[in-house]
């Protein structure tokens, strides 16, 4: 078709029943994984928080940090009035910005939030990997404790598990304090610089920057050298108040039976993060796409000029998760069904069954004619719709204020006056 198509890396989430709908684009798909994690999390005392599509470019810049691909390749940005804009890339730093901004530190502690929505980044459009895509977000501000991780990775294997999805791998890691990571990112500067000109273009900028960062290359030649290197993990460089948090981290998850893998490589891709630090892999999304992840950061208050307030959170993203459903077959609750069809005999009974139909919408999904037909074609119709029950109405029952209910699972037929309609309609399929 020619003519106007939306932009690349963006998708449109359609309804069932649509040519060629994709799992991960399927909005009841969407729409269940919401309720899904509203009732988890809101059920562990998260309450629903959202922010604007778009943000002042600052948060991301400080929040985010500079060195990270999602500022430096990946942001789409619009001036307007002598204002510069983001859309949000991820939800974390604008939940940490309307936290400030909006005074929540007066919330009894720890603030557990949570949100979902779309987030933009420019990258390169590939499966599992869009310009715009939607995350679920779980966010809890104003404890360090170690307990609060520990929950926060439960909430999120909760999830996981209530979807029916398995084949995961929980990899979890800890970035360490800053102090810790200055240490570290010293040790690797020392160890990559007098190999620099082997180095992506990246790299060489991550070698200044952050070169922690540079261990998450995607480029090859980086892979090559670091695996030619053998650098020593930011886990053996923890100092002793991170290494004792991480320990007690490891300790509640085995205690509640949640499987994980320890996995020093792990260094997610935002600079805002300290101590644990995870993400969770399925094998059906491929090696190096996670379907979430999640981590502490303790100092992003700061960084966006509030108080210090720790902080721990996690996103899942909308698609990956519908993603491996699919690969390991789990299909999404059937939708509610058909409770009542409304069906007018006489062109004079059209606007009646359709006041029925509205009314009998309390109780259930119900649907009414919009031509008249002979009771056996409105049967049909029915039947076509799984529909549980059909009421039929005539031009003689419109004036006794009666219709005439069929229950289409048993075949029982009755005439009932209009008004006990709904009591004599036994709850949804
Ligand atoms: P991040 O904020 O980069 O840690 O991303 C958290 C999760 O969001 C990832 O594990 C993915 O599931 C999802 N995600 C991130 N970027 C994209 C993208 N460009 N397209 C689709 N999903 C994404």
């Amino acid at each position: 078709m020619s003519g106007i198509r939306r932009p690349k890396g963006t998708q449109d989430l359609l309804p069932d029943g649509s040519p060629q709908l994709k799992a991960e684009f399927s909005a009841r798909g969407h729409r269940h994984l919401v309720e899904l994690a509203a009732k988890v999390l809101e059920n562990a005392g998260a309450q629903y928080i959202q922010t604007p599509m778009f943000e002042m470019v600052e948060v991301i810049k400080r929040g985010v940090g500079d060195s990270t691909d999602i500022v430096r390749k990946e942001m789409f940005t619009a001036r307007a009035q002598g204002d510069e804009f983001i859309l949000r890339p991820e939800g974390t730093a604008p939940i940490v910005r309307a936290f400030v901004e909006n005074g929540l530190k007066q919330l009894p502690a720890p603030a557990k939030l949570w949100t979902y929505g779309a987030m933009f980044r420019a990258e390169r459009p590939q499966k599992g990997r869009y310009r715009q895509f939607h995350q679920l977000d779980y966010e809890v501000l104003g404890s360090d404790d170690p307990l609060i991780d520990a929950e926060a990775i439960a909430l999120m294997m909760q999830v996981i598990d209530r979807l029916g999805v398995k084949k995961i791998e929980l990899k979890l890691g800890s970035v360490g304090d800053p102090e810790d990571r200055q240490g570290y990112n010293q040790y690797l500067r020392d160890l990559f610089s007098p190999h620099e000109e082997r180095l992506s273009e990246d790299s060489k900028a991550r070698l200044v920057l952050n070169p922690m960062r540079i261990l998450d290359s995607k480029s090859q030649s980086d892979q090559d050298l670091i695996a030619e290197l053998q650098p020593r993990m930011m886990l053996d460089h923890l100092g002793e108040a991170a290494s004792a948090h991480f320990k007690q981290v490891c300790e509640h998850l085995s205690t509640w039976g949640i499987p994980y893998t320890i996995d020093p490589s792990i260094v997610r891709g935002l600079d805002y993060y300290r101590r644990t630090a995870w993400e969770i892999h399925h094998e059906g999304v491929g090696a190096k796409s996670a379907l979430g992840g999640g981590g502490r950061y303790d100092g992003l208050a700061e960084l966006l000029g509030g108080p210090h307030t720790p902080g721990i959170g996690w996103a899942f993203g909308i698609e990956r998760l519908l993603i491996a459903m699919e690969a390991e077959g789990v299909t999404l609750p059937e939708p509610e069904g058909l409770l009542l069809y409304v069906a007018a005999l006489d062109e004079s009974t059209l606007g009646v069954a359709a006041k029925l139909a509205f009314e009998a919408r309390q109780n259930g999904k119900a649907e009414f004619s919009y031509r008249p037909k002979a009771p056996g074609k409105h049967i049909g119709d029915a039947l076509k719709k799984n529909a549980r029950y059909v009421a039929l109405i005539g031009s003689s029952e419109a004036e006794a204020g009666t219709v005439t209910l069929k229950n289409l699972q048993s075949g029982e037929q009755r005439t009932i006056q209009q008004t006990e309609l709904l009591s004599n309609l036994q709850g949804t399929p």
